[in-house]
């Protein structure tokens, strides 16, 4: 026997049995988006490399170390995305969605990053992320979080969740705060870790954004940005903080949140949760006003989240909130060539004029004993058996296999009756 296949490290399958929990994420999300009107965009996998360069920044994480990169066939660097919001914007200025039009987009879909393989840490993983186009806020910000609030509800995990918030204020802000910031940190200049050391050269901002645990005190006593916002920034912030207030959404301060990629500006949030560990950040955002002008468009305001699929499954399945499994709602038992000839047909119609209805007919035979083992893992509610005598009769016999109800033989004619009474979904 040759070796079986492995998938490539931090790249998993997901099986049939924890499916169930996706597909009520995904269709929460959908309901969400169209509750709040948002179209549906999906843009390819992989995109040329010089794109996630010119807008995530050289000096992140992602672009400094995550990024599967590959020349093509014909020796163009590629790469598979490691988030949405690059190829959105080049997907909008190439439709031309963007010119003189407000856009409120959502995408769902894989991305990758190579980084160590843990609980709630992937090298391909799932986002579902929303950008809004051509909306100078700040009542967009506010829509955008309200939104994600909801959606915390719609999924059951509205308690183990906090939004954090901050402004980056404007790169004017930014850049006088710049110097304030690279004085003070080379006073610890011999406690910094080489990320950050090199960092304080290249991209000092992102010193705060680091994760080493031994650099927690130097940036929490840091100068905050929040506290050098030019006024217009300043007054921004602060209407954010009470729409907030008259929505009755939570939030926090947190001063040293500057996001791990180089396009914001103003408005960034994060919710966390503590019931995942390390990985607690399961939605990421902010607004990103130059982005677009970045990448070869005219100027537009543009606003955006991603959430990550992983970590909300998780989080879904340890709350009390048990979600479906995808079961059968019938499993049809079938003994001998003349009841196959007699049921094929009848479930055939029973699947035209029930469509909701999920019926599940045993194939390839096997005895009356094992093809009801089967209906019983199929986690069916009900079984209905046909063998010759049933056909004799033109009746169905009907069993429920999870509540002790008597066992009962239908006529074919009232089957469907029998399922409208005996199904409400
Ligand atoms: P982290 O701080 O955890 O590395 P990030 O700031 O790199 O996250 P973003 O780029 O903002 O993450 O992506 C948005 C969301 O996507 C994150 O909040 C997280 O839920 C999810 N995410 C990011 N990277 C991964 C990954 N490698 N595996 C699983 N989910 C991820
Ligand atoms: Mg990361």
């Amino acid at each position: 026997m040759s070796k079986i296949l492995q998938a490539i490290r931090g790249m998993n399958d997901l099986l049939p049995e924890n499916i169930a929990t996706w597909q009520f994420i995904e269709a929460s999300f959908r309901k969400l988006m169209t509750q709040y009107a948002y179209a549906e965009i999906r843009m390819p996998i992989v995109e040329k490399t010089e794109l996630f360069k010119r807008s995530i920044g050289e000096v992140t994480d992602i672009v400094e170390k995550e990024m599967y990169t590959f020349d093509d066939r014909n020796g163009d660097s590629l790469t598979l995305r490691p988030e949405g919001t690059a190829s959105c914007v080049r997907a909008c200025l190439q439709n031309g969605l963007l010119y003189n039009q407000q856009q409120r987009l959502w995408y769902m879909g894989p991305m990758f990053r190579h980084e160590r393989p843990q609980k709630g840490r992937y090298r391909q993983f799932q986002q579902m992320g929303v950008e809004a186009f051509g909306m100078s806020g700040p009542d967009i910000d506010v829509e955008l979080i309200a939104m994600i609030a909801r959606f915390w509800k719609m999924i059951g995990i509205e308690n183990d969740v906090r939004l954090e918030i901050n402004s980056l204020g404007t790169s004017a802000s930014r850049t006088a705060y710049k110097s304030l910031l690279v004085e003070y940190l080379k006073q610890h200049i011999d406690k910094l870790d080489n990320d950050s050391l090199r960092r304080l050269e290249t991209n000092p901002l992102r010193v705060l954004d680091s994760k080493n645990p031994e650099l927690t005190a130097i940036i929490l006593a840091a100068p905050k940005l929040l506290d050098h916002l030019d006024e217009v920034s300043a007054q921004y912030f602060k209407n954010i903080c009470m729409q907030l207030e008259a929505l009755n959404i939570e939030y926090v301060v947190n001063t040293s949140l500057v996001r791990g990629l180089d396009y914001y500006s103003q408005t960034v949030f994060e919710w966390v949760t503590d019931t995942l560990g390390a990985q607690g950040t399961v939605c990421a955002g902010g607004r990103y006003d130059g982005l677009v002008e970045q990448l070869g468009g005219k100027e537009t305001t543009a606003i955006g989240f991603a959430m990550g699929v992983e970590r909300l499954a998780l989080m879904v399945e340890q709350s009390d909130n048990h979600i479906k499994p995808n079961n059968p709602d019938i499993y049809v038992i079938i003994a001998g060539d003349k009841a196959r000839q007699f049921m094929f047909p009848l479930i055939e119609s029973v699947r035209g004029t029930q469509p909701d209805i999920s019926i599940l007919v045993n194939c390839d035979g096997g005895s009356f004993k094992s093809q009801m083992k089967r209906a019983d893992k199929s986690g069916a509610t009900y079984v209905f058996i046909a063998g010759d005598d049933e056909v004799a009769e033109n009746k169905v016999c009907v069993k429920n296999l999870r509540e002790n109800e008597k066992q009962q033989k239908i006529n074919k004619d009232e089957l469907i009756e029998f399922i409208k009474n005996n199904f409400t979904n």
